[in-house]
């Protein structure tokens, strides 16, 4: 049998098949599949997470300053924590440069990773540096654990689905900056923000997770549709999202038009989707005024498989491309 590619496999394809085959250690708590993985240190529970954005793949050294990928790159696993409802503490960096990178960029970028360790709490204890074809900038963050371990995996039939902020920004941002000719008008800053700076939702996470109200939570990185069908496949379940609920920004309505489904399948968000029962849906409403954000009702659960996206008038949509997926998305 020839070997395939792994794009002919697919990147969570492949994943999965190799997630069940890592054997399960002594310190494991929460192992791969889910947003952070938690480990038991000295009778502490620790997250752990890793993320690297590589030039030409997340992004184009003309679309980011040198500070902006390093910041980036720090906020992108700290939405992993978020999502698990942890406290960022240290990251290790781990940065691949060609030769002729400037001394000064590099130096940009690693003031861009301090700094936005910093102003979440948490600081640069180590690295490494080495040559490499395209930039990449590769980041462990270790968080504080909650005392309640909220994974990927709690969501049941009936709960509600919510979302925090609002979705499509990014994804807006990239398609502008792509179709971007020299004379054509500006990216709007707004738009231009989110894909530049992303602030993860770790205030809400942690209010989310300390309240015990939510099933299972998930970070929007690679899209709504997709990592909600990550959530559901660990929760063996399905949902029904309604696209009218989804929220949108301001900015986004104006520039995106009608119609439009980035907001739906475009990554880089870096929102929080959770999973609510009914139960606690009441109790949800009290406890929004400390996430720091809005979060919005988009859909349920179901027990059937499957992501189905309906319309106004509740016709299931079919959208044009899934989320990413680093092998199958190629320029
Ligand atoms: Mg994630």
């Amino acid at each position: 049998v020839p070997s395939r590619s792994i794009a002919e496999v697919g990147e969570f394809a492949f994943l999965a098949s190799l997630v069940a085959r890592v054997p399960r250690g002594r310190a494991t708590i929460v192992g791969p599949g889910h947003d952070c993985a938690v480990v038991r240190s000295a009778g502490r529970s620790l997250l752990l997470t890793v993320d690297a954005m590589v030039e030409g793949v997340h992004f184009d050294r003309d679309w980011l300053s040198p500070r902006q990928i390093g910041c980036k790159s720090f906020l992108v696993n700290a939405s992993d924590v978020a999502a698990m409802g942890g406290r960022p503490t240290a990251c290790v960096v781990s940065v691949g440069v060609p030769a002729t990178y400037r001394a000064r960029d590099l130096s940009d970028l690693q003031a861009g990773v301090v700094a936005a360790a910093r102003a979440v709490g948490a600081s640069v204890v180590g690295g490494n540096l080495s040559r490499a074809r395209q930039l990449f900038v590769s980041i462990a963050l270790l968080a504080d654990a909650p005392p309640r371990i909220v994974t990927r995996r709690g969501a049941r039939p009936g709960d509600f689905v919510y979302v925090t902020g609002t979705l499509g920004d990014a994804a807006l941002a990239v398609r502008l900056l792509q179709q971007r000719r020299p004379r054509s008008r500006p990216v709007p800053a707004a738009v231009l923000r989110r894909f530049r700076e992303p602030a993860p939702r770790l205030r809400a996470g942690r209010v989310l997770v300390a309240s015990g109200l939510v099933s299972a939570m998930i970070d929007v990185s690679d899209g709504l549709v997709q990592d909600l069908g990550h959530l559901c496949g660990q929760s063996r379940v399905g949902a029904v999202i309604r696209a009218a609920t989804v929220p949108r920004s301001r900015a986004y309505c104006l520039h995106a038009g009608a119609g439009d489904t980035l907001a739906l399948h475009g990554g880089e968000d870096y929102e929080l989707l959770c999973t609510v029962p009914k139960r606690h849906v009441k109790r949800l409403q009290q406890a929004r005024r400390g996430l720091g954000c809005r979060i919005t009702c988009i859909g349920e659960i179901t027990a059937e498989r499957g992501i189905c996206v309906v319309d106004a008038s509740g016709q299931p949509m079919r959208l044009a491309a899934g989320g990413f997926d680093h092998f199958r998305d190629r320029d």
